[in-house]
């Protein structure tokens, strides 16, 4: 009945059909890329717009590698906490400490402060609805892309595309990550010092492996760019340039992950086993 098994092409055939396959778990996180950051817009970050070219062309590369293309969207009510127009007395960069309960509801008058926020002070920006608060037009946009809105609670600022400033709530981002077996992010966009960063060590936290494009981000000042790479550097982020991404992709998906070599062993192990039950 099972004589069939005595051929050895064929049982080779059967035996070497399980090779092992790593399956892509990537994701691309484009940070803020929106007006009000431009440097048109409401919120400048100088030369901002100068990374949507180098994103583009890392969606053109390596878009059919990625599990999921997920776009952050600072998403702001007009009279937000963040913005210094709502602090009397107060100026755009400056910074004030906000204080919150044990259940996150900001002090306004007296109350039990159990948490006390540095929070810059920023123009008015990214308010929802607007032009401002939209995408840049000629980021590279598709379908499938995910949009993940933060800092629309009116109290409180959100930097992180996972969680508002002071942790209290989270956005569906970790969700959508995760229903996509994701366990690596490649991140890009804007700001490098503030809203890339806390993405970076939150999702670092959070135990994705993460990698920052320095060079597909712009920072809001030198000084904050430099501590936040040296911060992210500590913490375990892969600082990579876009010039590294063909070799990174390479490390990272599944013909880069498995040597070669490891294929050819399988095959060389199968022949062997094929033969010798073919003798049984
Ligand atoms: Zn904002």
């Amino acid at each position: 009945m099972f004589t069939f098994l005595r051929n050895p092409s064929l049982l080779f055939i059967i035996v070497s059909l399980p090779v092992p396959v790593v399956t892509d778990n990537l994701a691309l996180l484009v940070i803020d890329v929106q007006n009000c950051f431009l440097p048109t817009g409401t919120l400048p970050v100088t030369e901002g717009d100068l990374v949507i070219p180098i994103i583009n062309e890392i969606r053109q590369n390596y878009d059919n590698l990625f599990s999921l293309v997920v776009f952050s969207q600072d998403w702001h009510c007009d009279d937000h906490i963040s913005f210094a127009s709502q602090h009397n007395g107060k100026n755009p960069y400056d910074t004030t400490v906000l204080h919150y309960n044990s259940t996150g509801n900001l002090c306004e008058s007296t109350c039990d402060a159990q948490y006390n926020i540095t929070q810059v002070l920023w123009p008015d920006h990214c308010i929802k609805n607007t032009a401002d608060a939209k995408f840049a037009s000629n980021i590279t946009r598709k379908i499938s892309d995910v949009v993940v809105q933060k800092g629309y609670h009116c109290k409180i600022d959100s930097y992180s595309a996972f969680f508002d400033n002071g942790e209290f709530s989270q956005t569906e981002l970790n969700t959508k990550l995760k229903e996509k077996n994701v366990d690596t992010v490649i991140i890009v966009g804007l700001a490098l010092d503030y809203c890339v960063y806390y993405t970076a060590k939150d999702a670092k936290k959070l135990g994705y492996k993460v990698y920052v494009v320095q060079d597909a981000t712009r920072a809001v000042a030198n000084a904050t760019s430099i501590d936040a790479l040296h911060d992210m550097k500590e913490r375990g982020v892969h600082i990579v340039q876009s010039s590294q991404m063909p070799d990174l992709m390479e490390k990272l998906t599944s013909s880069g992950n498995i040597p070669q070599c490891f294929h050819l062993i399988w095959y060389i192990a199968a022949f062997v086993i094929s033969r010798r039950l073919a003798f049984f």
